[in-house]
């Protein structure tokens, strides 16, 4: 995998330390120690300031370049300073969740607002959103990813 961390805060060295360790252990868990080995994987990791301001969210993953064998991406996570960085370790996660989702494409956003989910095409809106399939499962995995990866990152 080769990782990009660039935005708001990337010139912060610890920082920037810890989102790299996280970001390979979470490559190693979720698409295993090949990818984290592979240079055919490319992940761009952009930190916003209020990023829960500007779209409403915490944090996004999307595919750039191929759609049909997607192998790089941008992620893009709230940095702002009164976040703590556990909360930051668990949006990287789940954002991870996704970006394996994508990888694996059982997940497939269409430009007409419909997402395809392994076999089934499926119509969201916001209030739907949160109870989709793709999100039960990061949901389900964020916690767990992250508290394993500062067990072993500040053991
Ligand atoms: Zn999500």
């Amino acid at each position: 995998m080769n990782l990009y961390i660039e935005g708001y805060r990337s010139q912060n060295k610890k920082l920037v330390e810890i989102l790299t360790a996280a970001a390979y252990w979470y490559c190693a868990k979720l698409l295993g120690i090949r990818m984290v080995n592979s240079s055919n994987l490319d992940v761009d990791i952009k930190m916003t300031k209020s990023l829960k301001q500007k779209e409403n969210v915490y944090g996004y993953c999307h595919i750039i370049g191929s759609l049909s064998r997607p192998r790089e991406f941008c992620i893009e996570l709230d940095g702002s300073i009164e976040h703590d960085m556990e909360q930051i370790l668990t949006w990287l996660a789940h954002e991870f969740v996704h970006l394996r989702q994508f990888f694996r494409i059982e997940l497939y956003d269409y430009e007409d607002g419909t997402t395809q989910w392994k076999t089934k095409r499926y119509k969201i809106n916001s209030r739907s959103h949160l109870d989709s399939p793709w999100e039960k499962e990061a949901y389900r995995l964020e916690n767990k990813l992250a508290d394993e990866f500062m067990e072993s990152y500040y053991e």
